[in-house]
């Protein structure tokens, strides 16, 4: 502690004398410039989580980033996403994600099996406040030929908390044009009841954490059932995320809802192999 005191004092400051913290940035910079590069180095990849209906069909899937890293392998959104929105990069990150999954889309569409399908994208605050987020989302549904109303965009609540009027007007507009939006992980984060009724949205998603423990603990239960019945009240539909047993499916279709994702039906797979399961679920 006496030598780590005296450092602290040195006359360049404690930061870079400090060997875990030296390296810990020089980690983060690294990983931020190889984060830049991964781009254009095609080692971003999208896998399809199928989400399903009460008859158990795939109506959807939610795609979500994976970066395949030349050193670190592959990647989740855990390990890179909050950096790239530190850094900014989460808005070209962002952008591709978009056209990665409409470009998915649009050859599903031309599938007789696959022609139904919604595809959920996880859109970041930083890009649903940017003003040109609705001219980057046209172009790039023209471009592909995508089918407006097979897009829908995740929102978490946290991203209305501030410059709420640009997200709504930039929602107005979106949703006008076809797109529709879901508010992920709801119940957890800190928007008031009241912006429900002022935002354009079509669904909400009820977290993982209460459908975790909807079987032993009654709060999370209540939670799950509540949310169901203002989604029913409010006109819009409902998801489960993190299904993991046919009992939780079986208590939250109970309590009305009758969609859900989790690794109970699977976990999200790389486009190949979505398509498989798809076609083995329309075939039983
Ligand atoms: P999320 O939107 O809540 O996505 C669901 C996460 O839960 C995914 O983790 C998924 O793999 C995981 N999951 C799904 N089913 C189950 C289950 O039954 N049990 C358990 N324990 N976990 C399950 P993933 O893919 O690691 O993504 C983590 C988060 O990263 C996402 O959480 C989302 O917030 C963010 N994310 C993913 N892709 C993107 C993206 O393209 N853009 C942005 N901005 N964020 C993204
Ligand atoms: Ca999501
Ligand atoms: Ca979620
Ligand atoms: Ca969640």
């Amino acid at each position: 502690a006496a030598l780590y005191g005296a450092k602290a004092e040195g006359r360049d400051g404690v930061r870079f004398h400090d060997p875990e913290l030296h390296a810990l940035l020089t980690a983060r910079a690294t990983m931020e410039s190889e984060l830049r590069d991964a781009l254009n180095r095609d080692e971003m990849v999208l896998y399809y989580q199928p989400q399903m209906n009460a008859e158990g069909r795939i109506i959807g899937a939610e795609a979500l980033v994976r970066w395949r890293h030349p050193r670190l392998g592959l990647l989740t959104p855990a390990d890179f996403i909050t950096l790239a929105e530190d850094t900014g990069l989460i808005l070209p990150l962002g952008r591709w994600v978009l056209e990665a999954a409409c470009e998915q889309l649009a050859t599903w569409s031309t599938h007789e099996d696959s022609a139904h399908l919604a595809v959920s994208v996880n859109v970041s605050g930083r890009q649903i406040r940017h003003p040109e987020f609705v001219g980057q989302v046209l172009a790039i549904l023209c471009r592909c030929g995508t089918n407006l109303s097979s897009l829908k965009l995740e929102l978490t609540e946290s991203v209305l908390m501030d410059e709420t009027e640009h997200v709504i007007r930039n929602m107005d507009a979106l949703k006008s044009i076809g797109v529709s939006f879901s508010l992920d992980d709801f119940g957890t984060g800190y928007s008031s009841l009241s912006y429900l009724n002022r935002l354009p949205l079509d669904e909400l998603k009820i977290d993982r954490s209460f459908v975790r423990d909807i079987l032993t603990d009654s709060h999370s239960a209540i939670i799950a059932r509540t949310i169901v019945g203002l989604a029913h009240n409010l006109g819009l539909s409902v998801i489960a995320e993190g299904v993991e047993s046919a009992e939780q499916r079986d208590l939250l279709a109970e309590y009305g809802c009758h969609s859900y994702q989790g690794y109970f039906l699977s976990p999200p797979l790389p486009a190949e192999q979505f398509e498989q399961l798809l076609l083995k679920s329309l075939s039983t």
